[in-house]
């Protein structure tokens, strides 16, 4: 049984909407993040109300620091101060490195990087002043091994476990852990939208031989989540079905 509080960056998206009710499922209180113009928040709590899951919501763009700001201050109105966070906002916009635009690789840096800056910013102090603190970095199987198109999304989730080192040892000795969690492909919109003749390409790449499911993602969260989970931190977690071993 727990009380704690866990904040899920993009909790609206595919993988984020499982570790939403993962934890929920394990008795953490959970307030999913969105973005308007992106997603739609309230039709999302309406239809997750319909499953039985009370979650709290946080409107705000997680790629600007002031918006960050103010999404993380309504949330923690709504449901205390934030014990555990999942950085899980993401997107891509592939393309040859010598056809990349800036904005291309703006968007992606800003979205998947300059955000875990963002936000964490936002609840570290806090944390490191209750002794307690679960932060989860949700990467990618190509932050670790590179994808033809994606220097964009490969710099900035690579970026993104350099942050969760630094800051792992930094927070150490305040009870506070910092993760990365390198999923490989997962079933969602994200890999969906890639069309069904590249996804067939992937999954013969993929020892297991399917995609993973968002639920396999969640469960490790809920794992790194735990208070029992206090020794592991600053690691970096492949789920990716063995299609990489680092
Ligand atoms: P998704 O598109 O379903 O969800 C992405 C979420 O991020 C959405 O809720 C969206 O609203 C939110 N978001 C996007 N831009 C935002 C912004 N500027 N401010 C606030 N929120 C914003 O994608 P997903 O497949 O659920 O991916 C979730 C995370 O997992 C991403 O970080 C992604 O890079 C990573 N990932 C996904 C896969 C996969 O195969 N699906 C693989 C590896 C890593």
């Amino acid at each position: 049984m727990t009380s704690r509080v866990a904040l899920v960056t993009g909790g609206t998206g595919g993988i984020g909407t499982e570790i939403c009710k993962t934890l929920a499922n394990n008795d953490y209180r959970v307030v999913a993040s969105w973005l308007s113009g992106v997603d739609d928040g309230e039709a999302w709590q309406a239809k997750l109300k319909e499953e039985g899951y009370d979650f709290a919501i946080a409107e705000g763009d997680v790629s600007d620091f002031e918006s960050a700001a103010a999404m993380v201050k309504k949330a923690e109105t709504k449901v205390g101060p934030i014990d555990i966070l999942v950085n899980c906002a993401g997107i891509t916009k592939d393309s040859f490195m010598h056809k990349m635009k800036h904005d291309q690789w703006d968007a992606v840096l800003r979205v998947n990087l300059d955000s875990v800056f963002n936000v964490t910013r936002q609840v570290i102090m806090g944390m490191r002043n209750r002794g307690f603190g679960r932060i989860i970095n949700i990467s990618s199987v190509n932050g670790q091994k590179g994808q033809i198109g994606q220097a964009n999304y490969s710099a900035a989730k690579a970026g993104m476990h350099g942050f969760t080192m630094a800051l792992a040892q930094e927070s150490a000795k305040k009870g506070i852990t910092v993760n990365t969690i390198s999923p490989g492909y997962i079933a969602t919109s994200m890999v969906a939208e890639m069309g069904e003749k590249i996804v067939n390409k992937m999954i013969e790449q993929i020892p297991v031989g399917r995609l993973g499911q968002p639920e396999e993602i969640a469960r490790v969260v809920e794992f790194l989540a735990a208070d029992e989970s206090g020794f592991i931190t600053g690691a970096n977690i492949a789920i990716n079905g063995g299609m990489h071993m680092g």
